[in-house]
C-alpha cells in the first residue's frame, strides 16, 4: 500500500493531540517490528479529520461514590458512543456496521429476590449485557457495586468488545452487575444473591455463549458459586461457564497474577521502544492490591526499581528501591505499606507526582485529573487500573508529550489468562504455569507492537490507535458474517 505524506495528528476527541507516537518517535524509540507493521496494512489509513467536539474516553471502573462520579457513570454510555463515532470516522467504518456496533446485541434486566439473614426478602436489581458477538462468545465481568446501572454495564460491555479484539482473542464483549454494596451483606446473603442472580441470567450465559468473570466487588468465590449454581440446575459439571474461579475447581494457574504480570510485560515493551533501560527503571505504583502488588513484583524481577508504592492509607518513597517481595511477605491482609516500609511517607497524590520513568496507577479510576496532570513527572503512564486518567487529564498529558499506555492494553493480561482458563477447561487439560506465562507474554507483546506501529504510522495516541485496531477487527468480522436474514 502506498504511503501518504504525514498528516496533522488526529485524535478521537476531535482535537489535534500533541503527544502522539510520531514518525520521529519520542525519546529515540526504535523502528516497529517489520512483521507487525506489515500486518497493519489491513487497517485503512486515517480517512478524515474528525469533527469537533468529540467525546472523551469513558471512565471504565471508577470506584468513588461522589455525586460527580455518579453522573460520570451515567454518561459512560454516551461517551463510549462518541468514542466509537470518532474512531469510525478515522478508519472510514462502513456506516451499516457502525450503526450495528452502536447498539448492544441484547440487554437483560433482572430482579433478584434474596432472603436476608433477618428473614425479610430484599429485591436487588441485576443486569447482563451482550454488546457484540461477531468474533466469538461474549466475555466480561460481573460487578457488585451500589452504583451499577444499565448505562454503565452497556458501556463496559462495549469496552470488553474492544479489549478482546485488541488482544485478538476470540470473544465479543459482555458485562454484568448487581446494584448492591457487597460489604454490607453477610457471606450467606452474598452466596444467596449470587446463586439467585445466576439463575436469573442463566438464559443467556453458557460456556459457548457468555462466560462471566470476576470484576469489582466479586472474586474467585463468587465465580465458584456461579459455576456450582449453573451446574446444579443443569445436572452436570460445566467448569467452562465462568473464569477466574479457584484452581481447585478448574481455575487456571497464573490467573490471579495475570493482570499485574501483563502490566510488567507492557512496561518492558514500552521502555524498550523508548530506549529506557529496564535495569534500574524508576517505577512508581499507586495501589498495592492484586494488580499493583503483582505488577511491582514482576517488574522488580525484571530489574526495575520500585521507588514508590501506596495503598488506600498512603504510600512510601525510597530512592534506593523497595523490594516488593519482602514488603508483601511481611504484610497481613489489613496492613498498610507505610507500616511495613521504613521509606519516606508520601500521600497518594504525592505519589502521582514523584520524579520517575514510569507511573503505574493500579488502584482507582479517575485519579489522574486536570489538577495533577500538569505536575506529573513520569515519562510514561501505564494504565493498570481501569480508567485512571480523566479525558481532561488525557489532553494535558498528550500536550506534555507523556506517553499513556491505555488500560484496554495495559490491564488485558487478566482477560487473556481468563481465555486460557476457558480453553483449558474446554479441553480438560491444564497447562503448567511457565506455559501460561509464555503464552501471555506472546499475546501481549504482539498486541503492543501492532499498537505501537499503528500509532506511529498514523501519528495518533496509543489510546486512539488501540480503538482503531479493535473496531477494525470487529468490522472485518461483521463483513465476513453478513447480515441475517
Ligand atoms: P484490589 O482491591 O485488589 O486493590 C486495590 C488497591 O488500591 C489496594 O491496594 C487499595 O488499598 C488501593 N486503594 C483503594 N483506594 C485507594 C485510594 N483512594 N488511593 C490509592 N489507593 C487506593 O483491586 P485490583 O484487583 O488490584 O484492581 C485495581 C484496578 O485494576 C481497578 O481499577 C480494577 O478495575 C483494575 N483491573 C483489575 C483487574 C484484575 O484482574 N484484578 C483486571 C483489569 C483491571
Amino acid at each position: 500500500m502506498a504511503r501518504k505524506p504525514a498528516k496533522t495528528p488526529k485524535h478521537t476527541n476531535g482535537s489535534a493531540p500533541a503527544a502522539v507516537i510520531e514518525d520521529r518517535p519520542i525519546s529515540g524509540s526504535k523502528e516497529p517490528p517489520k512483521q507487525a507493521s506489515a500486518k497493519l496494512e489491513a487497517i485503512p489509513r486515517v480517512a478524515t479529520v474528525p469533527p469537533e467536539p468529540a467525546g472523551p474516553p469513558p471512565q471504565m471502573e471508577p470506584m468513588r461514590t461522589s455525586k460527580t462520579e455518579v453522573i460520570k457513570r451515567h454518561d459512560m454510555w454516551d461517551q463510549s458512543l462518541r468514542q466509537l463515532d470518532d474512531v469510525a470516522r478515522l478508519i472510514n467504518l462502513d456506516p451499516n456496521v457502525h450503526s450495528m456496533l452502536r447498539h448492544p446485541k441484547r440487554t437483560l434486566e433482572v430482579s433478584v429476590p434474596v432472603r436476608m439473614d433477618d428473614g425479610h426478602v430484599e429485591v436487588f436489581q441485576g443486569y447482563r449485557v451482550h454488546h457484540n458477538q461477531y468474533r466469538g462468545p461474549v466475555k466480561g465481568g460481573i460487578r457488585y457495586h451500589h452504583e451499577v446501572s444499565m448505562e454503565e454495564v452497556k458501556a463496559l460491555a462495549m469496552l470488553m468488545t474492544w479489549k478482546c479484539a485488541l488482544m485478538n482473542i476470540p470473544y465479543g464483549g459482555a458485562k454484568g452487575g448487581v446494584v448492591v454494596d457487597p460489604r454490607k451483606l453477610s457471606e450467606g446473603e452474598l452466596e444467596r444473591l449470587t446463586r439467585r442472580f445466576t439463575s436469573e441470567i442463566m438464559i443467556i450465559i453458557g460456556p459457548d455463549k457468555d462466560i462471566p468473570a470476576p470484576d469489582m466487588g466479586t472474586n474467585q468465590q463468587t465465580m465458584a458459586w456461579m459455576m456450582d449454581t449453573y451446574a446444579t440446575l443443569l445436572g452436570h459439571a460445566v467448569p467452562q461457564v465462568v473464569t477466574g474461579k479457584p484452581v481447585s475447581v478448574g481455575g487456571s494457574l497464573g490467573r490471579i497474577e495475570a493482570t499485574g504480570r501483563g502490566v510488567s510485560y507492557i512496561t518492558a515493551a514500552v521502555a524498550k521502544e523508548m530506549n529506557l533501560n529496564l535495569k534500574g527503571l524508576r517505577v512508581a505504583v499507586q495501589g498495592a492490591g492484586n494488580v499493583g502488588s503483582n505488577a511491582a513484583k514482576a517488574l522488580h524481577e525484571l530489574g526495575a526499581r520500585i521507588i514508590a508504592i501506596s495503598d488506600v492509607a498512603g504510600g512510601v518513597y525510597d530512592e534506593s528501591g523497595i523490594d516488593p517481595f519482602k514488603l508483601f511477605a511481611a504484610m497481613g491482609p489489613k496492613d498498610t505499606v507505610q507500616a511495613h516500609h521504613p521509606g519516606k511517607k508520601i500521600s497518594n497524590e504525592e505519589l502521582l507526582k514523584v520524579e520517575c520513568d514510569v507511573l503505574i496507577p493500579a488502584a482507582l479510576g479517575g485519579v489522574i485529573t486536570e489538577r495533577n496532570a500538569p505536575e506529573i513527572k513520569a515519562k510514561v503512564i501505564v494504565e493498570a487500573a481501569n480508567g485512571p486518567t480523566t479525558p481532561e487529564a488525557d489532553k494535558i498529558l498528550e500536550e506534555r508529550r507523556i506517553i499513556i499506555v491505555p488500560d484496554i492494553l495495559a490491564n488485558a493480561g487478566g482477560v487473556t489468562v481468563s481465555y486460557f482458563e476457558w480453553v483449558q477447561g474446554l479441553q480438560y487439560y491444564f497447562w503448567e504455569l511457565d506455559e501460561i506465562n509464555t503464552r501471555l507474554h506472546k499475546v501481549m507483546s504482539k498486541a503492543f507492537s501492532q499498537l505501537w506501529a499503528l500509532a506511529r504510522r498514523e501519528r495518533v495516541s496509543l489510546r486512539t490507535a488501540a480503538l482503531m485496531i479493535s473496531v477494525n477487527r470487529v468490522a472485518e468480522a461483521a463483513k465476513s458474517l453478513g447480515l441475517f436474514p
